[in-house]
């Protein structure tokens, strides 16, 4: 098939209708039937029609993403608020007929085993009785999205969207980027009152929806959701002693030589982000050049040419640059039915850009590898951890190729990217920490849940002075974290992946070839195992083992000469 033009791709609503007849067409043949070719066939159809569904929906997301304003597309979005949750329940009632059925046995020697694992887990996320509850969910966190795109900062008589005030945030000039600073947090000061009551109810209809799904909380349903196969709450609470005995240490030591470097008495909230005197690299390429140097850095990492990336530019798949009424983030989604990836981001002049494009071509990267891993579209992908091995893990098998960034400032990047990989260890089990008190404790007030975080900057954060600034000493920061909106207890897959990424990392400097054989390897896999599995057929070792955390903080200081 030629790969069609991303603005080729029309985009028409699904017929929920139509995907409920066939569901329960689907449901019945699995109940009737022992024919494993007819279950296959019936299967396929309904595998086609479920795809189908969610490529309309990536559409969707991602023109309403191109453009906030297009009042079309944000109509649409409350039609998929609306009916994924019945598509998700509708879903989990034809997987149920599966994996109860007679013949399951037969058919998990024919399918795989990742499929009856996934079905048993939806089964046990969604009911009819929760769908309601479900939209409503759907629905607060496209608010909150709402509210960061429709962010209008001024600043030196300006308006500035989020992601174009990184720039002012990064400045060397230390006045202009306290000054930045301080636009951003009376930003999300003026947000507050909102954004904590969409929070406050987000975690009051998880605690319902979790309830009347028979958990004690929504820690449990969270885990389910997030399709946790192999490690529990306890492994997670271990990983993070883990990273504040072994990373917290080096973080404190990170900041006492910026502070250093920075020449100044005591550095600040505002000064964080600044790693070098004379402010962080900033990228030798043209903004607008981006597409084009980071398709020539990977037709140099893979040997191949025209590399994936120059492909899905060519074909319009990448949205780079940031600009006005641009949903704020960056994301790579897959559209199924092409079996095609677009990278949506926003870049903005730093050097946060080169690791975003390389994060999200990693996604891309593994979407192309795994597209015929399996029959089941919930199987192309593995668990979140894994995809975010993808990701991450080239970001530092990339490092000998950066030079197409940076020219002379190379060194200084891959020092920068090393520091902000040890950084956001403690922030992000910072965050997941968060969100375990939470939902263990729904019925917090506003204040307390504040109160929680600031006692988490002060164990994982030992080093904040917010000068202050009244939105960041009330414990407020947390606000700004989407994923504690939109995706609970996703944020420390970011951790867990970060340190198998370091793995990968470390091997590389001395095997190369080998390390990208790895990396390739994981990526190939798809989603037909399991996050453990993974890791041992690529022969690499569990995050979760304080032994490998030790051992990463070792090799880490040294390259950084800590
Ligand atoms: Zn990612």
């Amino acid at each position: 098939m030629e790969m069609p033009l991303y603005s080729e791709i029309i985009y028409e609503r699904p017929s929920v209708d139509e995907f409920r007849e066939l569901a329960m067409r689907t449901r019945l043949r699995l109940m009737t039937s022992k024919d494993i070719t007819l279950i296959e066939s019936s299967l396929a159809e309904f595998q086609k029609q479920l795809s189908h569904f969610y490529t309309a929906q990536s559409i969707c997301h991602l023109r309403h993403d191109q453009n906030t304003n297009d009042a079309f597309f944000s109509d649409e979005l409350s039609f998929f608020e609306e009916n994924e949750p019945i598509v998700k329940d509708l879903t989990a009632a034809v997987y149920s007929v599966l994996i109860s059925s007679e013949i399951a046995p037969m058919l998990m020697n024919r399918f795989g085993k990742m499929i009856f694992l996934k079905a048993k887990y939806q089964k046990e996320s969604v009911s009819p009785e929760v769908i309601t509850e479900l939209s409503e969910e759907a629905a607060l966190e496209n608010r909150y999205e709402q509210i960061l795109a429709d962010a209008q900062i001024d600043f030196s008589g300006k308006k500035y969207n989020l992601s174009m005030m990184k720039p002012f945030l990064e400045s060397s000039y230390r006045d202009e980027r306290k000054r930045a600073a301080q636009a951003v947090s009376d930003f999300f000061s003026s947000i507050l009152p909102e954004t904590d009551k969409i929070f406050d109810d987000l975690v009051r209809l998880r605690t319902s929806i979790a309830r009347k799904l028979s958990y004690s909380s929504f820690v449990e349903l969270g885990y389910k959701r997030m399709e946790r196969f192999d490690y529990t709450e306890a492994d997670v609470e271990e990983f993070r002693r883990s990273i504040l005995r072994y990373i917290v240490p080096l973080t404190v030591e990170i900041r006492r030589l910026q502070t250093k470097r920075l020449e100044v008495d005591e550095l600040k909230y505002f000064d964080l982000p600044v790693l070098f005197p004379r402010g962080n690299p900033r990228p030798a390429v043209d903004i607008n050049e981006y597409p084009v140097c980071t398709g020539e850095m990977f037709r140099a990492l893979f040997e191949k040419d025209p590399s994936f990336f120059d492909v899905l530019r060519e074909h319009g798949y990448t949205d780079i640059v940031s600009r006005k009424m641009k949903a704020a983030g960056a994301y790579c989604m897959t559209l199924l039915d092409y079996g095609i990836p677009f990278v949506f981001m926003n870049a903005s002049g730093t050097s946060e850009d080169v690791s975003t494009i390389i994060h999200e071509s990693g996604h891309a990267y593994a979407s192309i590898r795994s597209v015929d891993s399996s029959p089941f579209i919930e199987c192309l992908f593995p668990t979140l951890e894994v995809c975010e091995i993808h990701s991450t893990a080239l970001e530092f098998l990339s490092y000998p190729y950066i030079e197409l960034f940076f020219k002379a400032n190379a060194e200084a990047y891959r020092d920068q990217h090393m520091t902000e990989a040890l950084l956001f260890l403690p922030y992000g089990c910072m965050v997941d920490e968060f969100q375990h008190r939470i939902y263990h404790e729904p019925d917090m007030t506003y204040t307390q849940r504040h109160s929680v975080w600031k006692a988490l900057e002060g164990k994982y954060q030992p080093f904040i002075d917010y000068d202050g600034n009244e939105f960041f000493e009330s414990g407020s920061a947390w606000i700004r974290q989407s994923h504690i909106f939109s995706d609970p207890f996703y944020y420390i897959d970011y951790c867990l992946a970060q340190i198998v990424s370091l793995q990968l990392w470390d091997y590389s400097r001395t095997k190369p070839a080998d390390a990208l054989v790895k990396y390739d390897h994981i990526c190939r896999e798809g989603g037909n195992k399991t996050f453990f599995e993974i890791l041992r057929s690529a022969g690499l070792e569990s995050p979760f083992s304080p032994d490998v955390i030790k051992r990463i903080a070792y090799v880490t200081a040294e390259y950084l000469r800590l």
